[in-house]
């Protein structure tokens, strides 16, 4: 014979790999296991990126003595009767899989006492083992304590990614439910530190405030809808609030988070020529739908979920966003913030006023091939490169593009572009060099939201290294001293969110790279914006210094801070020349 049975312990074993992949996994399902008893607090402890410890505490209805010992075997639920049932699921967990697994692969304890018992009881699962059930006394609800997670699967335990990443997993499970449960308290405390709670209050925009803060969760768009069926509830962000990867773009399907591309696709086409390439909304979006027109049971973590109609929900989520952006009409920004120094306080004009540096010698040569409307996209990188001509300033178009004539026609300069690109190299100089730290008058304090904050501490040093003064300040609380001077008046709070969104988007990139990403990020934001006036000295200004730069042709993220409408072009277009 070559065909086997697996053992009992080697079978649970991979059943249990499917549900519980890694630690959030089994915060996901303890939490989920609290919820479904109608608990109101949910309390969270975590010691060593959950591969220590993970406790989960509840005050829900706990479980009674004659049913302990059967919440650790495999298929033991309930929350299902028949078949049938898996049709109209209303429960988070119904495959009585989780406790099971969690116990075949630590040292697990489950103690609970329903309300209406006079002693709770508690019982020992290790490596899957179920000891004796014992009394013990406890308050009303359930408490779960795994330990040593994987202890007995040593090449799980190899797999896992950093402490710091595997805790931000965990964050992101908390995170999901806080928000889908406003009316839940959550506490979640990492090594006996509180990083995420919730009031428990009821009200959606408190719980998006803790996890994205108060600035955020300001500015964030209402969306309510209902059609065919589906009702559709929850927040956007505004079209210029975005982020540069999909992470924050949060759905829930009758309260249980779920991971669905054709969602995102959804959401985004919603958005359909508002945001920038390669930018992504935040958005925590909430679909009630009949429990029979979606199965969850697709999936042992249960975080895809299938539709029975997937065009309607598709159409809907769309649509409801749509038009929540369409009701939604901005302040418009013309002007911008007037009185704004556009260099920054107190620059010095490396190149000074009338200083005659006349590199028209170079142009000659260069222009021919200087045409970025003409290149294939691949040749971007060359046309970076190539330097800028010599350009006379004819004015400002929509207060956001200068035009400028070349000595091979006309110039369209995108300010913003041009302007983070000026910053970009200017940084990067000065810190090859001595780099400028310009003090506030009065030292500004910064919150985060736990995970943010947790990235940020980590990388102080490099932003010191970099012209910032930042110490850290109670928990997820940060104090800015001073600011690299290059950046002017921008406001210090606005400058260390854009750090961090930047840090938020990649894991553990190289420091190097990281950095010249961090200085990217701080210049866009430095940069003068679309829309605003910008005096004739600052056009002319602007120009000189885009004139010196290395990379002239491109912004710091590749975007074209030029297109070149060359003479030639023109007199054909106005059929002056030959065929088009
Ligand atoms: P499922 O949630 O799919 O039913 P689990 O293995 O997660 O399976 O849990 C098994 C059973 O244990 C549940 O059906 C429930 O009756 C009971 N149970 C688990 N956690 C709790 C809790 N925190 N409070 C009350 N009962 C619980
Ligand atoms: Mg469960």
């Amino acid at each position: 014979m070559t065909i086997k049975i697996l053992s009992d312990d080697v079978a649970s074993q991979i059943a249990a790999g499917e549900v519980v992949e890694r630690p959030a996994s089994v915060v996901k399902e303890l939490i989920e296991n609290a919820l479904d008893a109608r608990a109101t607090e949910v309390d969270i402890h975590i010691r060593g990126a959950g591969k220590q410890l993970i406790e989960v505490s509840d005050n829900g209805k706990g479980i009674s003595r004659e049913d302990l010992p059967l919440t650790a075997v495999r298929h033991a639920t309930s929350k299902l009767e028949t078949a049938e049932d898996l049709f109209r699921v209303s429960t988070l967990g119904f495959r009585g899989e989780a406790l099971s697994s969690i116990g075949s692969v630590s040292q697990m304890r489950i103690t609970s006492r329903r309300a209406e018992d006079e002693m709770g009881c508690t019982i020992k699962v290790e490596g899957g083992e179920a000891g004796q059930v014992r009394s013990v006394g406890t308050p009303p609800g359930t408490v779960v304590r795994v330990e040593n997670l994987f202890y007995n699967v040593p090449a799980r335990l190899k797999f896992l990614k950093t402490d710091r990443t595997e805790s931000r997993h965990i964050d992101r499970v908390v995170t999901h439910y806080a928000l889908a449960y406003p009316d839940v308290r959550f506490r979640l405390q990492r090594e006996g530190q509180t990083v995420i709670q919730t009031s428990g209050s009821g009200d959606p925009r408190e719980v998006l405030a803790v996890i994205y803060g108060v600035e955020t969760a300001k500015q964030m768009i209402a969306v309510i809808a209902e059609e065919d069926g589906i009702r559709i509830e929850g927040f956007i962000s505004p079209p210029d609030l975005t982020r540069s990867n999909r992470q924050e773009m949060n759905f829930f399907v009758n309260q249980r988070p779920v991971k669905d591309i054709a969602l995102s696709k959804a959401l985004t086409q919603g958005y359909h020529t508002m945001l920038m390439k390669g930018r992504f909304p935040i958005a925590v979006l909430f679909l009630e739908l009949d429990p029979e027109a979606v199965d969850v049971n697709v999936h042992p973590t249960k975080a895809e979920v299938r539709f029975k109609d997937k065009g309607e929900v598709f159409k809907g989520v769309s649509r409801s966003v749509r038009r929540a952006l369409l009701a939604h009409t901005p302040v418009p920004e013309i002007g911008g913030p007037r009185g704004r120094q556009l260099w920054g306080g107190g620059r010095p004009n490396r190149r000074g006023g009338d200083q005659i540096i006349d590199p028209a010698w170079k142009m000659a040569a260069e222009v021919d091939k200087a045409d970025v409307t003409d290149l294939p996209d691949d040749s971007r990188q060359e046309v970076a490169s190539l330097p800028t001509p010599i350009l006379r300033l004819i004015g400002q178009v929509a207060t956001t593009y200068l035009i400028a004539e070349g000595p091979d026609g006309l110039y369209l300069i995108d300010q913003h572009a041009a302007h983070e690109r000026v910053l970009f190299e200017k940084f990067l100089k000065e810190r090859d060099r001595t780099v400028h730290s310009q003090a506030l008058l009065e030292s500004v304090q910064v919150e985060f939201p736990p995970a943010a904050a947790d990235l940020l501490e980590e990388k102080i040093p490099l932003l010191n290294g970099l012209g910032f003064k930042i110490e850290t300040f109670g928990p997820h609380t940060f104090v800015v001293r001073a600011i690299p001077s290059l950046l002017g008046d921008i406001s210090p709070a606005e400058a260390l969110r854009s750090v961090v969104q930047e840090l938020e988007v990649d894991e553990s990139p190289l420091d190097e790279k990281i950095e010249e990403k961090i200085i990217a990020r701080v210049c866009k934001r430095a940069a003068v914006k679309a829309g605003q006036v910008l005096s004739p000295a600052e056009q002319k200004a602007l120009l000189r210094d885009l004139e010196s730069c290395e990379s002239p042709r491109t912004c710091p993220h590749g975007r074209p801070t030029m297109i070149h409408l060359s003479v030639d072009l023109l007199e054909r277009k106005f059929g002056r020349k030959g065929p088009q």
